[in-house]
């Protein structure tokens, strides 16, 4: 049975929701909350709202947005003949960081893993397919510029390979003029991308291979 005072129970509950977040951490951040100044409490809760409220994702590369498109997407001067796809918004800013890429992006919010439930009906796989064929209505807001190159940028994990292999297997048998590279070795196997440095990372994106 809890020894808090069910309002202190439940903000440990909430906390201990958060990912890399134990119950001993979600205690001490719980006591901190208490701890502080009405005013820095209640900016943590409407930072909270807003987010929620205001973000969503890019119309056409499903990255977070606060607007229809995202930043990135909204830049001029980025290459739209080449688009890396990646698991994650997360994994744009490390992409981002090497400052070695000059394309767009697509998320595809997840990898496929059969175990846990994820089919490719559940990721934004056939938007990819369709900003591919240049089919994609949100795609072409601005210019109709074909894409040469996809870049395979999932994880090095089993999940995030089988789902490069099954996007790249698709995309060779419909677009078999398209460029398909992945990143190349170098990043550490079995690691999430977000967690990579920018000089391996970097390294990565720079000797990327065709697959
Ligand atoms: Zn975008």
């Amino acid at each position: 049975m809890s020894t808090f005072a069910p309002p202190v129970q439940r903000l440990i509950t909430e906390l201990s929701k958060l990912p890399g977040i134990g119950s001993r951490t979600a205690q001490r951040l719980a006591f901190h909350i208490l701890r502080s100044t009405p005013e820095d409490a209640a900016s943590l809760a409407s930072a909270i709202n807003e987010v929620k409220e205001k973000i969503g994702f890019c119309e056409v590369c499903f990255n977070l947005a606060d607007e229809p498109l995202c930043r990135i997407c909204q830049d001029e001067r980025r290459d739209r003949g080449i688009v890396c796809v990646v698991e994650e918004p997360s994994d744009v800013i490390p992409v981002e960081r090497t400052h070695e890429y000059t394309g767009v992006y697509h998320v595809l919010g997840g990898a496929l893993s059969p175990i846990d439930g994820v089919d490719p009906d559940d990721l934004r796989i056939e938007e990819l397919y369709a900003r591919v064929s240049g089919s994609a209505p949100a795609a072409s807001a601005g210019r109709g510029e074909p894409v040469r190159e996809v870049l395979l940028a999932t994880n090095p994990t089993t999940t995030g390979e089988a789902t490069a292999l099954h996007i790249a297997s698709h995309l060779r048998e419909v677009s078999p003029e398209l460029t398909i590279t992945r990143l190349a070795a170098g990043l550490p196997v079995g690691s999430d991308l977000e967690y990579a440095d920018e000089v391996t990372l970097g390294k990565a994106l720079a000797g990327r291979r065709a697959v």
